[in-house]
C-alpha cells in the first residue's frame, strides 16, 4: 500500500484514486493554502464535484483545514502532524495556527508553529473556528526583492 493510502486509512478515509490525487495535489503546495479553483486547475482530469466532495470529506476527517484569508475564496491547507484543528470538540484559540497572506505572490501560507494567542471568551460564547491572517511579504518574496535591489546598486 502506498504511503498516501496509508495516510488516508490512518485518518479513517477509504483511499480511492480521486482522494489520492487530491491529497497529492495538496501535498505539492508546501504549506500554502489553495482554493477549489486552484485545485481544479491542477487536477484537470478530476471533475469539479468530486474535488468538492473530497475536500469536504478531508475537512471532516481533519486532513485539511479551511482558511478565510480575506480574498473572498475559501482556501484549504493540509493539516500537519502537529495541527490540532481536530483535537477536541471544544476549541481553544491556541488550537488554531496563524496564516500569512503574501501581497506579492498572493500565497496564503500556514505558520503551524505560531498558535493564535488565547483570548478569554465571554460567558456563553463557544468557538468553532478561528481565522487569524497576517499580511505582508513572505520570505521568498523578501529575498527576491533584496536580490533585485542589489542588482541596481
Ligand atoms: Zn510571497
Ligand atoms: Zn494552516
Amino acid at each position: 500500500m502506498s504511503e498516501l493510502s496509508q495516510y488516508l486509512n490512518s485518518k479513517g478515509i477509504r483511499p480511492t484514486a480521486v482522494r489520492i490525487l487530491v491529497l497529492r495535489a495538496l501535498q505539492q503546495q508546501q504549506q500554502s493554502a489553495v482554493s477549489m479553483a486552484d485545485l481544479e486547475e491542477v487536477l484537470q482530469t478530476v471533475d469539479r464535484s468530486s474535488v468538492f466532495r473530497t475536500l469536504n470529506l478531508f475537512l471532516e476527517h481533519h486532513v485539511v483545514h479551511q482558511v478565510e484569508d480575506g480574498t473572498g475564496q475559501t482556501k484549504y491547507a493540509l493539516c500537519e502532524e502537529k495541527c490540532r484543528c481536530g483535537a477536541r470538540h471544544e476549541h481553544l484559540l491556541s488550537d488554531f495556527h496563524v496564516h500569512f497572506y503574501c501581497e506579492h505572490c498572493r500565497r496564503t501560507i500556514c505558520l503551524p508553529d505560531i498558535a493564535i494567542p488565547n483570548v478569554a471568551m465571554p460567558e456563553g460564547f463557544t468557538l468553532s473556528a478561528a481565522n487569524f491572517v497576517l499580511k505582508g511579504t513572505c520570505a521568498a518574496c523578501q529575498s527576491r526583492v533584496a536580490q533585485s535591489k542589489n542588482k541596481f546598486d
